[in-house]
């Protein structure tokens, strides 16, 4: 089991999950978000993360285009994770994580909308989106 938290600390939770899907998310919407060229997400099913202490603190923006939730802690301000409902699934920011330095990236994607003047290869594999979950599992 993991387990992580926020900048401040108020909210923490547990993931059952062993964080194999870890991605390099160049898209438009984490750089916004994350002031940041790229950022590394696990992605899991929804009910594999749980807050154990804070929930009143999280909040939620809506990326409308995406249909899915930028989970935030409304007191510092660290994003948790990025919620899909309708695909049931989780983006959870490895920086969060306590662990964070156990779970390594597979490839790097959504390079199609990266910021073509950030240059910076770490040779891992590149897709123009997310591929298939299965064809994610094949890099691990
Ligand atoms: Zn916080
Ligand atoms: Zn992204």
């Amino acid at each position: 089991m993991h387990t992580g938290s926020c900048l401040c600390g108020q909210i923490n939770y547990e993931v059952d999950d062993t964080l194999e899907i870890a991605l390099n998310c160049h898209c438009k919407f984490c750089r916004l978000a994350h002031g940041a060229e790229f950022v590394p997400v696990a992605l899991m099913t929804a009910e594999k993360l749980r807050i154990v202490k804070g929930q009143d603190l999280l909040s939620k923006f809506e990326v409308v285009s995406t249909e899915s939730f930028r989970c935030f802690c409304s007191y510092c301000g660290t994003r948790l994770f990025n919620h899909n409902p309708k695909a049931n699934y989780l983006g959870l920011i490895i920086a969060t994580l306590s662990t964070s330095e156990s779970v390594v990236p597979l490839a790097n994607v959504n390079m199609l909308s990266r910021n073509m003047s950030f240059q910076q290869s770490n040779g891992l594999p590149e897709f123009d989106d997310v591929p298939p979950i299965e064809e994610l599992l094949e890099l691990v």
